[in-house]
């Protein structure tokens, strides 16, 4: 893979393999209401984990200043949006998929109210120093560039924070990406295991097409804060 493909494994790309969401039906456990950062599906370890994670997230200068600013800022906007994000550190798919992060829409809430995200941080793909590490980006950093540990974390995290915000920007927006990408992906999985490599039909070829555009401009955005997150990060090394 190029540089920049390398690169865009993190969160969209690979959603030609992902599963479809559950849109709103599914009854939901007791804690459907919680809203913010949800914490619900970590184990005990993966909670420790977590805390570590926040501690940095959380950092201040002595006049109470965030270290991270904009780490913080999508980490307020997490707590305050009424939105629910789940978090999971341990999604089989960071396996099956070798991917460092990715954010999923789970419902849409056509009132806008409290969609349901959840961010996937495959903390042991994120160890592993080839992983989204190879070659400069077209705006100027390498991945993980100077960063340690919980550091790697909390870029990817900002990256997938990012990508909450702006898909549940709005509720036109999250149903429209979860209709033209996650649907659409789901497509392409049902046809490869019913036909395998047979030739696509030219209408889901175009919706595919669609689709990668539509991801382009969205890791582009999720990009374009994540350079701010690592600056703010490389900066206090
Ligand atoms: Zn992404």
């Amino acid at each position: 893979m190029s540089p920049r493909s390398t690169f865009v494994w993190v969160s969209c790309v690979l959603t030609s393999l992902a599963v479809p969401h559950a849109i709103a039906a599914a009854a939901e456990p007791a804690t459907a209401m919680e809203t913010g950062i949800v914490l619900d599906r970590l184990s005990h370890e993966e909670l420790r984990q977590w805390r570590s994670i926040a501690r940095l997230l959380h950092a201040s200068a002595p006049n109470g200043a965030p270290l991270y600013p904009t780490l913080r800022g999508l980490w307020e906007w997490a707590a305050e949006s009424g939105n629910a994000i789940y978090i999971e550190l341990s999604a089989p798919e960071c396996v099956a998929k070798g991917i460092a992060g990715r954010f999923v829409i789970e419902r849409v809430d056509p009132h806008g109210a409290r969609h349901v995200g959840v961010i996937r941080l495959c903390l042991a793909n994120i160890d592993r120093p080839h992983v989204g590490g190879a070659g400069t980006r077209a705006d100027g950093f390498v991945r993980f560039a100077g960063l340690r540990e919980k550091e790697r974390y909390a870029e990817v995290l900002g990256h997938e924070l990012a990508h909450a915000a702006y898909d549940f920007g709005s509720p036109e927006r999250a149903r429209m990406v979860m209709e033209r990408v996650d649907t659409v992906s789901a497509q392409l999985l049902t046809h490869r295991a019913q036909r395998g490599n047979e030739p696509l039909d030219p209408a889901l070829r175009q919706r595919l097409g669609e689709r990668d555009a539509l991801l382009e401009g969205l890791e582009a955005h999720a990009d374009a804060i994540e350079l701010l997150v690592w600056r703010e990060l490389a900066k206090r090394r």
